[in-house]
Parts: C-alpha cells; sequence; structure tokens
C-alpha cells in the first residue's frame, strides 16, 4: 500500500466515523471483514444488532455485501406478532447487494448470466426437493410455501436475511445478476414481481386489452406498483381510487389519468357514477383490488361492466368475509374473476425488464421508497412503517 492509498483509507475512515458508521460495515467492496452486522428480532417489537463471524464461503456458495432492502408487510406482520413462530430471525427478503466471494462452482446466476465478484444481485426463493419449481415452469407454481432468505429459521451461519451486512447465499438458491439495475429499482423487484404475476393472471381471462378502461382500487405501493406496470404495457385509461388525496396525486405521477376519493362520495352508488364518470361515462372492463379492505372487495363488481373482469390481490392476509349479490355481480353481468398470490420464479425475472421499462418512459419509481434508515435504526424503521407514514420504507446499508 503507498502513502496514497493509505491517506485514501484513512479519509474514508474520518468520513464514516463522522456518518456514524460502524467498522464492519465501511469495508470497501472486496475487502470482508472477520464478522458482520445482523439484525435478529429477538423479541416482539425489538431488534437487536448481533455481530457474527463471517463463514468460509462453500464451494456453491456466494457470500453477498448488503446494500438495501425494503420492509414488507410480511416483515411488519413478523415484527408485531411473529406468526411464523421464527423468533429469534434475521428478517429481510427485499434485498440487494454486491458480491463479494463465490464458491469455486460458481460461474452463473440462476439464468444462467455470468456472475461473479463485484455484480449486483437478488435472491429469489431457495429449492429444496420440489422439482415442480423451476425457472421455465412458467406459472404452474408461485412462490407460496417456499423458502426465501428473510424468512428462515436461525441456524448456526446467522446470516440468513438481507437486514444485515452481509448474507450467505448457498448452494440451491436462485439469485440473480441484477448489475444493470440502479440500486432503489432492486429494492423494489420483490414488490413489482407481486403486480407483474397480477397482470399475468389479470391477462388470463382475455378481458385486458391495450385500450382497456382499467380502475385500480387502492393506491399503497402495491396499487402505485400496478399502474405502473399497465403504463409499461401501453395501457392508458386507468382510474385510480384510494380515499387519501396525496396517494391519489402519486397514482396520477404513476400514470394514472384519472383519479376518484371515495371520501368525497356517499354511498357506492355514488361512488360507481364517479368511478363511471371518470372514464367518460362508461363502467371499467377490468379492474384490480389492491386493499385490504373486504368492503372494498364488495364495491369493487359496481365498477365493473357486464362481461368485464376483475384481479383480486389486497389479501395478502386474513381480512375477514366480504358480501357479494351473486345475481347482480357475477351471474348478470358475467364477471371473470382471477385471484393472484405472490410470483412465480419466472415472474421475477419479467420484473428485472419492467423497472427498466419503467425508468425509460420516467415513471418515478425511486419515490416509492420514501424513508431510508440505517441498519442501527431498523427498530424505528419498523415503528414508522407501522404508523403508515410513508409508502415504502428500506434499510439502506452506508
Ligand atoms: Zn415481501
Amino acid at each position: 500500500m503507498d502513502m496514497n492509498e493509505k491517506n485514501i483509507e484513512q479519509i474514508v475512515k474520518q468520513v464514516l466515523s463522522q456518518m456514524g458508521g460502524s467498522p464492519s460495515a465501511a469495508q470497501p467492496s472486496g475487502k470482508v471483514p472477520n464478522t458482520a452486522r445482523v439484525a435478529m428480532l429477538t423479541e416482539l417489537e425489538h431488534y437487536d444488532i448481533k455481530e457474527f463471524p463471517i463463514p468460509e464461503v462453500g464451494d456453491d456458495d456466494v457470500l453477498v455485501k448488503v446494500e438495501g432492502c425494503g420492509i414488507c408487510g410480511t416483515d411488519a406482520h413478523e415484527f408485531k406478532r411473529d406468526p411464523f413462530g421464527l423468533i429469534p430471525v434475521a428478517l429481510g427478503h427485499e434485498g440487494t447487494g454486491e458480491v463479494v466471494k463465490v464458491g469455486k462452482n460458481v460461474k452463473t446466476d440462476s439464468a444462467g448470466k455470468p456472475l461473479g465478484v463485484g455484480d449486483k444481485v437478488v435472491t429469489c426463493m431457495i429449492f429444496k426437493d420440489n422439482p415442480d419449481i423451476t425457472m421455465f415452469d412458467l406459472n404452474k407454481q408461485n412462490v407460496g410455501g417456499a423458502d426465501v432468505y428473510g424468512l428462515l429459521p436461525d441456524d448456526d451461519i446467522h446470516l440468513n436475511g438481507w437486514f444485515s451486512d452481509y448474507i450467505l447465499v448457498r448452494g440451491g438458491s436462485t439469485i440473480f445478476n441484477v448489475s444493470d439495475l440502479d440500486l432503489d429499482s432492486r429494492i423494489l423487484i420483490e414488490p413489482c414481481a407481486v403486480l407483474i404475476h397480477a397482470v399475468e393472471r389479470a391477462k388470463t381471462t382475455g378481458i385486458l386489452r391495450f385500450n382497456s378502461r382499467v380502475v385500480v382500487q387502492g393506491c399503497g405501493p402495491i396499487g402505485l406498483i400496478c399502474i405502473a406496470v399497465l403504463r409499461t404495457m401501453g395501457i392508458e385509461n386507468i382510474v385510480a381510487v384510494d380515499g387519501e388525496e396525496k396517494r391519489l396525486e402519486f397514482a396520477k405521477k404513476m400514470g394514472a389519468e384519472k383519479s376518484v376519493n371515495f371520501k368525497n362520495h356517499k354511498g357506492i352508488e355514488e361512488l360507481s357514477a364517479a368511478v363511471c364518470d371518470a372514464f367518460g361515462g362508461y363502467p371499467a372492463d377490468f379492474a384490480f383490488q389492491c386493499t385490504g379492505s373486504p368492503v372494498a372487495h364488495s364495491n369493487i363488481y359496481k365498477f365493473i361492466r357486464n362481461g368485464g373482469g376483475l384481479c383480486e390481490l389486497g389479501f395478502f392476509i386474513n381480512g375477514g368475509d366480504a358480501t357479494i349479490n351473486p345475481h347482480f355481480d357475477i351471474c348478470a353481468k358475467e364477471i371473470t374473476t382471477v385471484g393472484s398470490w405472490v410470483y412465480t420464479l419466472r415472474d421475477y425475472a419479467t420484473t428485472f425488464d419492467f423497472l427498466k421499462r419503467a425508468k425509460a418512459i420516467g415513471l418515478p419509481m425511486s419515490d416509492l421508497i420514501t424513508h431510508r434508515f440505517p441498519l442501527d435504526k431498523i427498530n424505528e424503521a419498523h415503528e414508522t412503517n407501522l404508523r403508515m407514514e410513508g409508502l415504502k420504507i428500506a434499510i439502506v446499508n452506508e
């Protein structure tokens, strides 16, 4: 090391210490420290930042230095109630980072793209012995029930979640080289894959077309990304429905032509008339239901024309029963309904191209990430998430 390098290293260390960076997070890429910080959920509503030794990288393994990871609704449920009974657990499954070490057998990612040190990656599900889940099994099976990093029981490796400095991706996992996407796009891959899958499900009805009038109900991250996916497909006649003006404004930036605030309309007749008005006097050809509210599910049939279609994707947890009128809502209207649940491995790969198209047509995807917290502020990040103050909240390592 010459004098210059030494100086630079010293300056970097100084700057990082002023920023409050910890020594294990401050290693430049390529140099791997002996230990890594892992945010472990050790009890309900509390993470401890633990330090674990970085293990040997096996012949089929990939060691990744974490750059960032979004907080998912699933993480919020684990934080509040631990429904999967995983505590103590290293959470975080919407993560991305840079490869710092690869085992000697690792040459390509799960799609066959070359993979090596310096590449930016994301992971998807972990294969066990289910041969039905493969890259080329198209839409046959989604990841429901499969293992993913960030929702694994703790083991003696501990580097199992993306809320950490480093994660050890073991052989038999799926990993993708996404070096051609920026950090924000990479953090958004997992939630975007949910919408790629939903739109693929919607397309199976044969009703969704370029000139369709489409209503998107619910403008949280899922509804907003739904609008973005529709726009990148060339569908322009989109009406967004929500009860918050700020979210409806964002929906318009994402490409919705009109918006309807349900709080401004009394009763379902007035509300469905407002949706009709927004389409110039016509009901929707197709609707995406992106809220977890049973009432919203009951309402949405009234927005759809005879022979139209509906994709329900809002209930990732049990939100209770919804009332429908089988005569008016289903029989007389002949509405074709599909449900959508997570995504397939193939949808995951499709998502990378969607994110490039979204950027190319100027959709403000990065603005979906409203809050960024460093790893040691992870408790605060989750509390902010529970207060529903922002849209997507992310842990971003310095
Ligand atoms: Zn998730």
